[in-house]
């Protein structure tokens, strides 16, 4: 009987550990913004730093915040980058026709 007891103990702290992971991570879990991920996708993620910035991801904050165009980008593709002109200007339409609040 008592060589179950170990496994017991083990599994019901796992268990327990697991739950509070969970709601810690509900509550206190940081959201990104899917738009960066799309953006930095869209850059040829060499990670070089050609652009000024430290790398993709951080270019792609940026071109989201609209403090950078993606001619920063210097070995990125015509169509790639063409590609992402359209994604921001759409990104941008977005902004623009959402009605102000009163
Ligand atoms: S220049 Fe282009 S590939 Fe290089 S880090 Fe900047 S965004 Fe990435």
């Amino acid at each position: 009987m008592d060589i179950f007891l170990p496994p017991l103990v083990l599994g019901l702290l796992g268990f327990v550990l697991g739950v509070l992971i969970f709601i810690i991570g509900k509550y206190f879990g940081v959201k990104e913004d899917h738009r960066i991920d799309d953006i930095e996708n869209m850059l040829p993620k060499y990670n070089c730093g050609a652009c000024g910035y430290a790398g993709c991801r951080d270019m792609a904050k940026a071109l989201l915040s609209g403090s950078c165009k993606a001619d920063g980008c210097k070995p990125i593709k015509k169509e790639d980058k063409d590609a992402l002109n359209r994604y921001l200007d759409e990104l941008l339409q977005g902004i623009q026709i959402k009605p102000a609040e009163k």
